[in-house]
């Protein structure tokens, strides 16, 4: 836990959330700014800076967490289309360095962004 980051304050509760699911482990939550119909953030309860911190601190967090992106995305509906991104630096459009996952869908990403 670390005091002055906010994904931190949504875990324990001082913030609200729109919660989607939550496990021992990993919390599920709408973005603020939805960049798709479907934005949905899987967030580790741990206090990691990255999602390459996270491996490194504990496989079993990061299993779950990907296990949790599963049931966001059956649950949300875009189990068969959906992107996962993992910011990691400033540089790379990170901007709350507590790891966490990005579920994006409801939209054809064949023709959006960097041709990935
Ligand atoms: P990143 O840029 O990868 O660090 O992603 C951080 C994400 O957190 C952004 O997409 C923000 O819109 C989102 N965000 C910031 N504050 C909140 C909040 N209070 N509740 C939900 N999402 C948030
Ligand atoms: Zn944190």
């Amino acid at each position: 836990m670390s005091e002055d980051c906010l994904f931190c304050r949504i875990v324990s509760g001082a913030l609200p959330t729109d919660l989607l699911a939550e496990s021992e482990r990993s919390i599920a939550f709408r973005d603020i700014s939805p960049q798709a119909p479907v934005h949905v953030l899987v967030v580790p309860r741990r206090h990691e800076p990255n999602i390459g911190a996270l491996a490194a601190a504990s496989s079993d967090d990061l299993a779950d967490l990907f296990a949790m992106v599963s049931q966001v995305a059956q649950a949300q509906g875009v189990a068969q289309n959906h992107r996962l991104v993992f910011n990691t630096g400033a540089g790379a459009g990170q901007t709350i360095f507590h790891a966490h996952a990005h579920v994006l869908g409801g939209v054809d990403f064949s023709d959006h962004g960097l041709g990935l």
